[in-house]
């Protein structure tokens, strides 16, 4: 077979495979942890008009460093820490990460990849930054109770999520706490969320908790300090484990 033919081949043969696959146990027992590095690239990514933008990045540490680069780090690092734990238990889980490199996707897309049969939870990472440099703690931000039939699952996952992050933090800055969660009443003049937005439209995510973890104020210069210089890899590995052994059991617990 020519390339050409071989590979509308595979593509075939992927196409013919797909439903079997897709009945296979695996596709069904194998639990996936859905996280999304939050912004990237350098240029508004969606419109606001179809409510799918998302901003290349926001927040910024007093040395310049951007959230949007912080953001891919934790995430990989995350998802290093929830395979090395699912792996000390002998599980099987996978970890889906919406990008892998510096672009941003809009909120559509970013809700797509996310959108997988076996998604028990999707967790997207951010950054907080108050603007004035003097705020600490870890927080969840989840959707409004007006707009969210699931609120409540949100609340609960969303507090001991922030509590695990908050407790890797603490072994690097003893003083930052957990700020628990917010809602994103405050948003698009009311609007909430446009990622929200978006992941409420999809059939595989309805009935999962879903959240923005803000890991840390990195326009803080004492966090600065305390968890982005040095080794920034090892920082991140000490706060990820408490929030992967979170997430493990979470996902393990939905079977
Ligand atoms: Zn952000």
């Amino acid at each position: 077979m020519g390339f050409r033919s071989f590979a509308f081949f595979l593509l075939f043969a992927l196409v013919l495979t797909g439903p079997v696959l897709g009945q296979d146990s695996v596709a069904k027992r194998v639990p996936l942890i859905m996280i999304d590095p939050g912004h990237g690239g350098n240029s508004v990514a969606g419109s606001l008009d179809e409510r799918s933008n998302s901003s290349p990045n926001n927040a910024k540490s007093p040395s310049g460093i951007f959230e949007k680069d912080l953001t891919l780090e934790f995430s990989k690092v995350l998802r290093e820490e929830i395979f090395a734990v699912a792996n000390e238990r002998g599980e099987k889980l996978g970890v889906v990460l919406t990008r892998e490199k510096d672009v941003n996707l809009d909120f559509k897309t970013r809700a797509a990849y996310c959108n997988q049969q076996g998604a028990t939870c999707v967790v997207s990472i951010h950054f907080n930054a108050d603007g004035v440099g003097k705020s600490k703690g870890s927080l969840a931000l989840i959707s409004n109770p007006k707009r969210n039939p699931n609120y409540e699952m949100d609340e609960k996952f969303g507090k001991a999520l922030a509590a695990a992050c908050s407790e890797g933090v603490q072994k690097l800055l003893p003083s930052s706490y957990s700020r628990g969660t917010i809602t994103d009443g405050h948003l698009h003049g009311g609007l909430g969320s446009n990622f929200f937005f978006q992941m409420a439209r999809l059939p595989q995510l309805k009935n999962i908790p879903k959240c923005f973890l803000e890991v840390e104020f990195i326009d803080n210069a004492e966090v600065e300090r305390a968890i982005l210089k040095g080794d920034r890899i090892a920082n991140f590995r000490t706060i990820a484990r408490p929030v992967a052994e979170f997430l493990v059991n979470h996902a393990l617990g939905e079977r």
